[in-house]
């Protein structure tokens, strides 16, 4: 099946941290951005240096709507991201998509989640957890969240409010791996806290839990490693998504 191109317009745009910048964007014709959370697009991108073609989570989930939200890392000299990150609100970008097996919903038996994201590799992570929560999911959810400093915590108060919200059904923990002394929480690659979050997820009992992981592939491979070969699980439980 051919993978349909649109158009989309900046409709708002908020740093989401100092590196980090979040793009509202809305299908020009209006019609509704099917997609399944976890899902891609690909952006074609009209940069001083020639039409560049570029990957983006969606870090929205699903609502039937026209709209679909990203967030971007500027990259330093990265052509893709510098253009993204110099966007106007009413610009017009073409998108292709959405594209990608990295969902929940294609697994027949999810289980309870472990979501291991560091830094926008999050952003897929978020579409999957606004999507359980909205369908009404009652299984245990851990978001394991890694950047390096505190100001790079994406989505920080939106996490900790639905942990709050939703009790001990979902957990958040945020590491940093170049946390300052002021820093009183977890400390560390994500790869340190894994083995932890997956045992009391598992103890939930609420049957095996499943692995989503997504960022750069030195710490997707980590994990990997860790949760199929120190830790043995199944390939059925360990999900993930590289971006270089
Ligand atoms: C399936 C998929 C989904 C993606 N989703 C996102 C997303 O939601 N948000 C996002 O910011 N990027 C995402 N990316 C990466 C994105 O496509 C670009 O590679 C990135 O924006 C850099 O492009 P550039 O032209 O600025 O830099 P380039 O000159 O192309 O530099 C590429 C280098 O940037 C580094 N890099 C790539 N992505 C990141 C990142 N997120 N954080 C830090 N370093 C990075 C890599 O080391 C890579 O070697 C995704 C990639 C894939 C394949």
């Amino acid at each position: 099946m051919q993978v349909p191109t649109f158009e989309m317009v900046l409709s708002k745009a908020r740093m989401l941290t100092p590196q980090v910048r979040e793009l509202a964007f809305s299908r020009v014709d209006g019609a509704e951005v099917a997609f399944e959370a976890g899902q891609w697009v690909s952006l074609v991108l009209p940069t001083s240096s020639g039409e560049l073609r570029r990957s983006y989570s969606i870090a929205s989930p699903p609502d039937g709507s026209s709209r679909l939200a990203i967030a971007v890392t500027k990259v330093d000299s990265g052509p893709g991201s510098t253009y993204l990150h110099a966007l106007e609100p009413g610009s017009r970008i073409s998108a292709t998509g959405p594209q990608g097996f990295f969902t929940r919903t294609r697994i027949k038996d999810p289980g309870p989640s472990l979501f291991i994201g560091t830094g926008t590799g999050f952003t897929p992570l978020r579409s999957m957890l606004l999507d359980a929560i909205a369908k009404g999911e009652l299984l245990g959810m851990c978001v394991l969240l890694g950047v390096r400093h505190e100001e790079d915590l994406l989505y920080r108060d939106e996490l900790l409010a639905l942990a709050q919200t939703h009790g001990s059904r979902i957990r958040v923990e945020m590491t940093l791996s170049k946390g300052n002394d002021a820093w009183v929480g977890r400390r560390g690659y994500v790869q340190t806290h894994v083995r932890e979050m997956w045992d009391a997820l598992a103890a939930r009992n609420e049957g095996t839990p499943h692995a989503y992981i997504c960022g750069l592939q030195r710490m997707v491979s980590a994990v990997r490693e860790l949760l199929r070969t120190d830790m043995g699980l199944g390939r059925e439980h360990v999900h993930s998504e590289r971006y270089d």
